[in-house]
């Protein structure tokens, strides 16, 4: 049964097509600068790139047709016809306090994720395009939509709550919401496997290093705690968000550098970080390579990096009570062995019973296993 995965970014539509049984991904593909001059596409067939050219994409719509019109194309696609998609699983990153699990998407939930635009501005408004853009062309495909929110669901009201008046969290839904929750739920899946135990009987801590980072803290497969936050950029120090600072900070630095919400938004979003300490670059693997020559602030926002992870695994210890296994995971968890290895070693005494782990994640995998299931339960519309 093939299941289409449908990730939407705000200038991008990633696409992933899986034949759930085998977990094979006979296409996949990403639509990247929607909307600007030199939109690409690059599309892949079992495995080797068959596309990779620059066409006309205006709107996600746009990208959806193309997807379409290529997942069907005779030598390019693998599709006699549309139908042949049993369902569609819609990676969304807002899903409030109202999805808890994968949804079937219908004018209600539509509205709701609108809803949470006000709280996700950059991520909600082009999922929502993907998947009118998908209610339009694939008309007669189940639509499922899977939040990176509903994961944390779980955690107690004392661990989302904020410090701040009870009013703000009635009115606004000020709140800790955590988000990767489809990765931090596949790492402690994968975690359970390799240390050979039910999920139900391990507690976790489960790592995701890409662009963007988080931690979690994993009690019997729920989580019940996440260092993101009411936003993504709470936490950790990610490639140009800032993570956890001091809140005058913001109000110092918009009074000393006259600095717009706008623009201060910018700052601790876009210009912090990695990129912001190291003044090199987002990505970890030229700032390893400055390190090797000897750069200073290269190594301070490594060390920075390496710091908070440590800090926040010592908190979520505390967290748990007991830790069977830390899983590092996504760009750089798997990729660069000596963070696991240091916080590992500095680790070790104190939490002695602990395996360490790298666990490869698969987002998608996980969304188009839960598209099917859902829609498994649900009786056949035509
Ligand atoms: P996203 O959050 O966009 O999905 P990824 O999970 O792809 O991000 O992670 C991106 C990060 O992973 C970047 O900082 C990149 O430098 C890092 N990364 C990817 N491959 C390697 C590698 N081989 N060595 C070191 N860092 C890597």
């Amino acid at each position: 049964m093939l299941i289409l995965v449908i990730n939407c970014g705000s200038s991008s539509v990633k696409y992933n097509l899986f034949d759930v049984e085998s977990e094979k991904s006979p296409c996949k593909g990403v639509i990247e600068r929607i909307g600007q001059k030199g939109a690409s596409l690059d599309h892949k067939k079992n495995g080797a790139s068959l596309q990779k050219e620059q066409l006309s994409c205006r709107n996600h719509y746009e990208a959806i047709e193309i997807i379409a019109n290529i997942l069907i194309h005779p030598e390019k696609g693998v599709l006699s016809s549309l139908l042949d998609v049993a369902g569609i699983g819609h990676r969304v990153v807002h899903g409030g306090e109202e999805f808890k699990a994968a949804t079937l998407v219908k004018e209600d939930v539509i509205n709701h994720i609108e809803k949470f635009s006000e709280l996700a501005p950059l991520h909600n408004p082009p999922s929502l395009a993907g998947i009118k853009g998908c209610l339009k062309i694939f008309p007669d495909v189940k639509q499922v939509a899977i939040f990176d929110t509903a994961f944390h669901q779980t955690m107690p009201e004392y661990a989302y709550c904020y410090g701040i008046p009870y009013e703000f969290y009635k009115k606004y839904a000020i709140r800790r919401y955590g988000f990767h929750g489809t990765s931090h739920r596949y790492i402690s899946i994968k975690a359970a496997e390799l240390l050979k135990k039910p999920i139900a009987e391990v507690n976790l801590i489960t790592v995701h290093l890409g662009n963007g980072c988080s931690i979690s803290a994993i009690e019997g497969g729920k989580s019940v705690d996440t260092s993101m936050g009411f936003t993504p950029l709470e936490g950790l120090l990610m490639g140009t968000r800032a993570g956890d600072i001091d809140p005058a900070v913001v109000f110092f630095l918009m009074k000393k550098e006259n600095f717009t919400v706008e623009q201060i938004d910018d700052v601790l979003n876009k210009k912090s970080g990695l990129l912001g300490v190291s003044g090199v670059s987002n990505d970890m693997r030229d700032l390893l390579d400055a390190i090797k020559e000897g750069n200073h602030r290269a190594r301070l926002a490594y060390d920075i990096f390496v710091y908070r992870i440590k800090k926040y695994i010592g908190a979520y210890s505390a967290v748990l009570g007991r830790v069977n296994a830390v899983a590092f995971s996504a760009g750089i968890g798997e990729n660069v062995p000596e963070i696991k290895e240091e916080i590992e070693k500095h680790l070790k005494e104190m939490l002695p019973n602990t395996k360490f782990l790298t666990v490869k994640t698969n987002e998608e995998l996980l969304i188009a296993k839960d598209t099917y299931a859902l829609i498994n339960t649900i009786p056949a519309c035509k």
